[in-house]
């Protein structure tokens, strides 16, 4: 049941009072999110303008008896409920946009980083960064999410088997604890907030700057000469698939720039926009022969230095590869238009009004040793029989363990790679149930089998299943609690300390 402020134990402080609003409207917007499934109504919404007024409210709330719960809304792309606090106070950090005048991303082309707010999207680091020749290296496939928000979980995409994850890409931080103080933290400073923070699923602070790493972005003198050669290869048979796509990120110093993997199954709708429509007709007579197509997905970057020879190393690293003879389809396209791909299927889907629909996503890390079984188990005997009416995207791909630090809080299975594997559907025709009923036996499925997967971007049901998850991190995770937001007032969306 939601509290009115008629109904409050406590007054608000002059300071704080007009920053809140109350509104219906305000706090349905944060009782929302991408997955359209938890909607969570709180007490009032924060619209600080400075970061000295996130201290303020979170001083407030330890001051009292019973403290009210703050959680940081970044661009509220959780699915979850994560950015929503019932009764407690959502704080808009997009609003801090205001306060910084414009200055929300500094980059040192000396020193090869960047100091962003905790606030700010990818999209404009990129574009601040490659005015100055540069660019962040590790990415999510949406670039619309907050700095804050992906580094409160790990940041992955086609890079992060070269790179790590972007919390494997940070240098230092500001955070206002869950006690209200502002801490700049690094590696070498303040290291077990750092550490705590950096996929800490907003447990302990709110971040308010990252420093964020840069490395030279392909050319400086002509950015559109900065291009990627964008690959698309067709696999009939699983373990062809997964084994060229542990060969190509196991090159050192050779590997592609970015690689992923996708299926393509045989139901509508089939998007086939990225090959050339000639080809539709062979592509759709395999897929309906098979039913299942996997998709590697590959890049490699090239400039006005590298493009004579940029054939070259493709081919070399196609060179004995196992897709269907034939089945390569290549595209070139300008460095931004690729890092920044997914806003045309975000154009697609909101003109037919499917953005908004309820998205029962399930993301996970999967054991390399495991995904052959995940592919039959999962992959062929749930999601292609079931052939369940969603519109959706099946993403696989194998990650490089030794690229993430396992001081941070983020958790990954312990095998040197593992699979991420994101079934990212949505409810087109009003069947969440059906759809959150086949996820639910997708994991049953992976207990039964002893899969350990780690789920990515989803919170767990009950403590014990989150102590599971963290196993031998889970002491570490709970003594940072105790020392950085004693009161667990941070981000209670992810009802890790609230269940
Ligand atoms: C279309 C789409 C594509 C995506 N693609 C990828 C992908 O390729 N790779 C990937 O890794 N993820 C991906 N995600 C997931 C995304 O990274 C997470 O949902 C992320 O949390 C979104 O950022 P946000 O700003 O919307 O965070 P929110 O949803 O607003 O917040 C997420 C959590 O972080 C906390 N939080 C927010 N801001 C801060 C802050 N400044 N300090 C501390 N805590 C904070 C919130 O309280 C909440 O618990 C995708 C999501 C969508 C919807």
């Amino acid at each position: 049941m939601a509290l009115s402020d008629g109904q409050l134990p406590w007054q608000w402080p002059k300071e704080l009072e007009g920053k809140l609003r109350h509104d219906p409207e305000t706090l349905s917007l944060a009782s929302t999110d991408y997955g359209n499934i938890v909607h969570e109504k709180p007490l009032a919404v924060f619209y600080p303008s400075s970061i000295a007024d996130i201290s303020l409210l979170i001083k407030f709330s330890n001051s009292l008896p019973t403290p009210f719960t703050i959680a940081a809304r970044g661009q509220a792309h959780s699915v979850d409920g994560q950015a929503m606090a019932l009764n407690g106070v959502v704080v808009n950090m997009t609003e801090l946009n205001n306060y910084r005048n414009g200055s929300g991303i500094v980059v040192s082309e000396k020193e090869n980083y960047a100091d962003v707010g905790g606030e700010q999207i990818w999209i404009d680091l990129l574009h601040a960064a490659l005015q100055h020749g540069l660019t962040p290296l590790s990415w999510t496939d949406y670039l619309y999410l907050t700095v804050g928000g992906t580094l409160s979980n790990a940041g992955i995409s086609g890079q992060t088997f070269l790179f790590g994850p972007q919390i494997s890409n940070v240098h230092e931080l500001d955070v206002i604890t869950g006690k209200g103080d502002l801490v700049t933290c690094s590696a070498g400073n303040n290291s077990e907030l750092f550490n705590a923070v950096l996929g800490g699923l907003g447990q302990f602070g709110i971040i308010t700057r990252a420093r964020i790493a840069l490395g030279p972005a392909p050319t400086r003198a002509n950015m559109n000469w900065l291009q990627a050669k964008w690959l698309r290869l067709v696999y009939r048979d699983f373990s062809a698939f997964s084994g060229d796509q542990e060969q190509l990120i196991s090159l050192n110093g050779k590997s592609p720039d970015y690689l992923e993997g996708h299926l393509l199954l045989n139901k509508p709708p089939l998007d086939l926009s990225f090959y050339p429509p000639p080809d539709h007709p062979r592509i759709s007579s395999l897929l309906t022969q098979d039913g299942i197509l996997y998709i590697l997905e590959l890049a490699k970057y090239y400039d006005n230095h590298s493009h004579t020879i940029v054939d070259k190393e493709v081919e070399e690293l196609l060179s004995g590869l196992k897709f269907v003879p034939t089945f390569k389809f290549e595209r070139d396209v300008s460095y931004e238009d690729f890092l920044n791909r997914v806003p045309n299927e975000e154009r697609a889907l909101r003109s037919q009004a499917r953005w908004d629909l309820p998205h029962p996503w399930l993301s996970m890390f999967v054991p390399k040793s495991r995904i052959s079984d995940f592919d039959q188990g999962v992959l062929k005997d749930i999601l292609l029989k079931q052939n369940l009416t969603a519109q959706g995207l099946e993403l696989i791909f194998p990650i490089n363990r030794n690229k993430w630090d396992d001081r941070m809080s983020a958790v990954t299975p312990d095998e040197d790679v593992f699979y991420a594997a994101s079934l990212l559907q949505s409810s087109v025709i009003d069947h969440l149930e059906d759809l959150e009923n086949q996820n639910n036996q997708i994991l049953q499925f992976c207990k039964d089998s002893g899969i350990q997967v780690k789920l990515y971007l989803h919170k767990y049901k009950s403590q014990e299943e989150w102590m599971e998850h963290f196993g031998p991190k889970w002491k570490k995770f709970q003594q940072m609690k105790a020392e950085f937001d004693p009161r667990k007032l941070l981000s209670p969306g992810q009802e890790i300390f609230t269940n």
